[in-house]
């Protein structure tokens, strides 16, 4: 598909608004996060979505923490949002805000409303409130403090900021329509009572703004063109209309919101809120933990910020609510890294083998791809001595059939190297298997022995013994069960025993010059990322994706 010339409906309706002059063509978009948490996948595609569109019409793009409810935010999370946003690869420039820095100028806007007959200080308490609001079916109660007096309402709403009232017993309503079909509108809240302290206000405040009296504002007074938020903000939408409708803009423009389905992904826990709970509970690590669908997470896991532009760009903007299969992320991972990931030899559950003639006191240096698909990556060279790794699961004391890889009496080639042929196994006093002794057809040397073209079934990875790198491998699945409901109902019950199994593995020496970050693939185990919990000692890896695309396979059953 070309990119260039197709369109979404949020860009449709931004050429709609460019031709119209409605802007004056500035576009100008937001990513507006509460800093409660860190961000997710789904904050991901907010993020690509705002900032692309940004890109895209040569137009700006702020990020704005919403931070006006005190109680759940800190700035742990604003520095970790921050970080986040850079890392996918985006910009705010200077253009960094807090909701908290317009309280002044909310507070003012309230009194106009107020001055204009728009809003009322009512005494009902929280639960009366929603007893007046009615239902579907049934319109709402007007309260019978909605007719105070412009003075009255003016009076108290100072009172209210000045710390007069205690948390609940008052609060500022909107006076629209207590029979609106619209239960947003029937004379919503606008400002509650809450004595605490915010992470950058500290205690100047105790009244705060709700979300849907300060989000409009906030892009008014950015003079945001395309408020850009999820499905569940459209019935709210005439409210944000009201709400911009006395905000007095220079030029007269007013910001519009338009919603897009949020990103939801099978078996992936998609909420802040139950992310903090998986942390609090200790049931992962920490917010960084591989597993978590966090984009600290992600990064953590080897993830690279193109993979994650390309799953957004490819799953498209739509109007309706879908789910996406965790597969089609990793293909998009496996796609990024195929011709960019240097392929090196590790071995992940380790059995020694013994070449029985080949010289114990030699060392030789052979040559391998970094990478067989792009030629451009050039070579190494890899050790090889009479003492190596394969995997245990490369042997079978008694083959099943058509396994082609080593068993007693049969011949493998190692990757690069030579033919080997398996003489005797070694067990220990348990009768685990301690070591494979094997001869080695000295004549097969890969690339320049006599025999180096001879055909044998199986070829293994491999790792030299002499100077093998210590591993821990840790080895990652889904958080949540894959038969389970995803992350809906009782989702701290379906957290998957196996996500993540540790193993000790040995690699090839080379690997002990990278740092942590970088991303390999290991031949015939995966792609993986070298972790910051690696020592002078062990290299700890996390596997960011295994080898098989299981995504193809999805779509050629369907
Ligand atoms: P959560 O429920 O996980 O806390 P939120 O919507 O409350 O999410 P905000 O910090 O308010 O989190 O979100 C910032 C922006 O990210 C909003 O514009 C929101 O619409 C968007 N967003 C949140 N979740 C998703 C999602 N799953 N898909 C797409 N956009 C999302
Ligand atoms: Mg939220």
């Amino acid at each position: 598909m070309d990119q260039e010339n197709t369109r979404n409906f949020i860009e449709t309706i931004i050429d709609k608004d460019n031709e119209a002059g409605t802007y004056g063509n500035r576009v100008h978009t937001r990513f507006p996060p509460e800093p409660n948490g860190y961000l997710h996948l789904g904050h991901a595609k907010s993020i690509c979505l705002n900032f692309g569109i940004g890109k895209k019409y040569k137009g700006l793009t702020n990020l704005r923490f919403d931070d006006t409810n005190p109680s759940r935010e800190d700035v742990e999370y604003v520095e970790s949002i921050k970080r986040d946003v850079a890392w996918l690869g985006f910009s705010w420039e200077e253009r960094l805000y807090f909701a908290s820095d317009y309280f002044d100028i909310f507070y003012e806007h309230a009194l106009k409303l107020i001055r204009k007959g728009l809003a009322y200080v009512d005494d009902l308490t929280g639960d009366e409130i929603r007893e007046y609001r009615g239902t579907f079916n049934e319109p709402g109660k007007q309260s019978p403090y909605r007719n105070r007096s412009v003075e009255e309402n003016l009076n108290l709403f100072e009172e209210m900021k000045d710390g007069k009232y205690a948390d609940g017993e008052k609060v500022l309503r909107a006076k629209i329509d207590m029979t609106s079909p619209n239960i947003n509108m029937r004379d919503p809240v606008l400002y509650r009572i809450v004595h605490a302290s915010h992470h950058r206000t500290g205690d100047k405040w105790c009244i705060y703004p709700v979300y849907d009296y300060a989000h409009p504002l906030e892009d008014a007074i950015e003079r945001i063109t395309h408020s850009i938020c999820t499905l569940e903000f459209e019935d709210h939408r005439p409210l944000y209309n009201w709400v911009v409708a006395e905000w007095e803009d220079p030029e007269g423009q007013k910001p519009q919101q338009i919603e897009f389905a949020r990103l939801n992904v099978a078996h992936m826990v998609m909420s802040k809120r139950k992310l903090r709970l998986l942390v609090e509970k200790g049931l992962v690590s920490g917010w960084d933990d591989p597993r978590m669908p966090t984009i600290a997470g992600i990064r953590r896991r080897g993830y690279t910020p193109e993979a994650i532009r390309d799953f957004c760009e490819r799953i498209g903007v739509a109007k309706a609510d879908s789910t996406v299969e965790p597969a089609f992320l990793e293909a998009c991972i496996r796609e990024d890294l195929k011709l960019k990931a240097p392929r090196y030899m590790t071995v992940i559950d380790p059995i020694k083998v013994v070449l029985t003639n080949y010289p114990a006191d030699r060392t030789e240096v052979l040559q391998a791809d970094n990478n067989q698909e792009n030629e451009a990556m050039g070579r190494r060279g890899m050790t090889f001595s009479n003492e190596l790794y394969i995997e245990r699961g490369d042997f079978m004391e008694e083959p099943v059939k058509k396994f082609f890889r080593l068993a007693p009496g049969k011949e493998v080639r190692l990757k690069y190297a030579y033919i080997i042929k398996c003489d005797e196994v070694i067990k220990d006093e348990n009768g685990e298997i301690k070591e494979l002794h094997c001869s080695c057809d000295l004549e097969s040397k890969s690339g320049s022995g006599v025999n180096a073209d001879r055909k044998v079934k199986g070829t293994l990875h491999w790792v030299n013994a002499k100077d093998a790198v210590n591993m821990e491998c840790r080895l990652y699945d889904s958080l949540l069960r894959m038969d389970g409901e995803g992350d809906d109902g009782d989702f701290l019950s379906q957290i998957n025993p196996d996500s993540l199994i540790v193993t000790e593995g040995k690699g090839e020496a080379g690997l002990a010059a990278f740092k942590a970050g970088d991303r390999f693939q290991f031949l015939r185990r995966g792609y993986f990322v070298i972790d910051e919990d690696s020592t002078a000692d062990v290299l700890v890896v996390n596997r960011i994706v295994g080898l098989r695309d299981t995504w193809a396979k999805l779509q050629k059953k369907s």
